[in-house]
């Protein structure tokens, strides 16, 4: 393990504390003159604890919203606490929680979040090539036209290719539907070092397999426990899960929709079942309520994001990968060899 430094104190001696030994050795003083000194020093304290008291609010909201020095306004709660699952139909999907900054600061935070979030990645990806067993999967759940999409372009693109393994789980291939439903799942968890991302995931198996009852509700049914005993085994292997379900309310997916319809570069993106699945609407809403009520664990929460505005759900997406990734406290490998010795060598060479 390498250490790293703290930062250096930036507290120089209070103004008060200063001024104190100003007059010592001076001789005699006035009582006017040494009633005035003490009321200067009271006031100097006054000054210095009312500063001290700011700097300390500052750095303390600071630190929780992670938010830069361009931005004075952005998070006013930690993302993780402000995501926390809750009765789905309460949220409200254009509503932004934790976050007070508009547009414009939510892009200029996401750019923000990209050059640390590459850098962490950076970091992981050299853990893992150093004989460290950690990695991140991140797992994206949404109704069509959600954005998982875009938090892959958007968020996932703004870390280093090389470091990600990304798959997107469509419906079951015959050679799949012969193995237990955790199996694909399994095979495409991230190694060591990587950034995992799943694009819908197993609990697809428990939402369009139970909504469209492509197994009984004895099988589903028992697919909640099943996954909470897989993602358990999986953290405790190295991988920080972040499970996140984006939300969008049924008018914005219908203008999403008609979008597709309407664009030659989105029409691929169209399926005639997500109309079918529309029209189900109550039922996936209560499916997905079941999941977040059954599979949100201390390893592996769920975080809810209402997701009409994109530019929201996506700074949400980074600003969690983002903690995550702070969270793991990495550092650069330590050098399995004499770097002096190798610079004297390369030198000579
Ligand atoms: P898309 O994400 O739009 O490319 O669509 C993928 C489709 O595959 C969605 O309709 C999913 O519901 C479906 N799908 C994903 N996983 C499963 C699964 N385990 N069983 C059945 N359908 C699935
Ligand atoms: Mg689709």
């Amino acid at each position: 393990m390498s250490t790293s430094t703290s930062p250096r104190s930036a507290t120089s001696a209070p103004p008060a504390a200063k001024n104190k030994g100003k007059g010592a050795g001076k001789g005699k003083k006035s009582k006017k003159a040494k009633k005035a000194e003490k009321a200067e020093l009271k006031a100097l304290a006054k000054k210095a604890k009312k500063a001290a008291k700011k700097s300390a609010k500052a750095s303390k909201s600071s630190k929780a919203s992670g938010k830069t020095a361009q931005h004075p306004v952005g998070w006013i709660e930690p993302a993780a606490e402000a995501l926390r699952p809750g009765d789905l139909d309460a949220l409200d999907c254009s509503s932004t929680p934790g976050w007070a900054g508009d547009r414009t600061a939510a892009e200029a935070q996401l750019a923000a979040n990209g050059e640390r979030l590459s850098e962490l990645q950076e970091k992981l990806f050299a853990d893992g090539r150093s004989g460290g067993t950690r990695s991140v999967l991140l797992i994206l759940q949404g109704m069509d036209t959600s954005g998982k999409g875009g938090v892959v372009r958007h968020v996932v693109g703004q870390v280093d290719p090389q470091g990600v393994m990304h798959t997107s789980f469509g419906v079951p291939t015959a050679a799949e539907l012969k193995h237990h439903f955790l199996w694909r799942v399994r095979n495409a968890l991230p190694q060591p070092g990587y950034l995992g991302v799943f694009d819908r995931s197993h609990y697809e198996d428990v939402l369009i397999a139970r909504v469209h009852g492509l197994v009984t509700p004895e099988v589903w049914g028992k697919r909640y426990d099943e996954i909470n005993a897989f993602e358990a085994k999986v953290a405790a292997a190295g991988t920080q899960i972040i499970k996140v379900v984006l939300v969008i309310s049924p008018e914005e997916q219908k203008k999403r929709l008609l979008t597709r319809l309407e664009r030659e570069d989105k029409l691929w993106k169209y399926h005639p079942s997500d109309v079918d699945d529309r029209r189900r609407w109550a039922d996936f809403r209560q499916a997905y309520q079941a999941v977040l009520d059954r599979t949100s664990t201390d390893v592996a929460p769920w975080h809810v994001i209402p997701a009409d505005r994109k530019w929201y759900a996506r700074l949400a997406v980074s600003q969690l990968l983002l903690d995550a990734l702070t969270g793991l406290d990495l550092t650069w490998p330590l050098p399995t060899f004499d770097v002096a010795a190798e610079r004297a060598r390369l030198e000579q060479s």
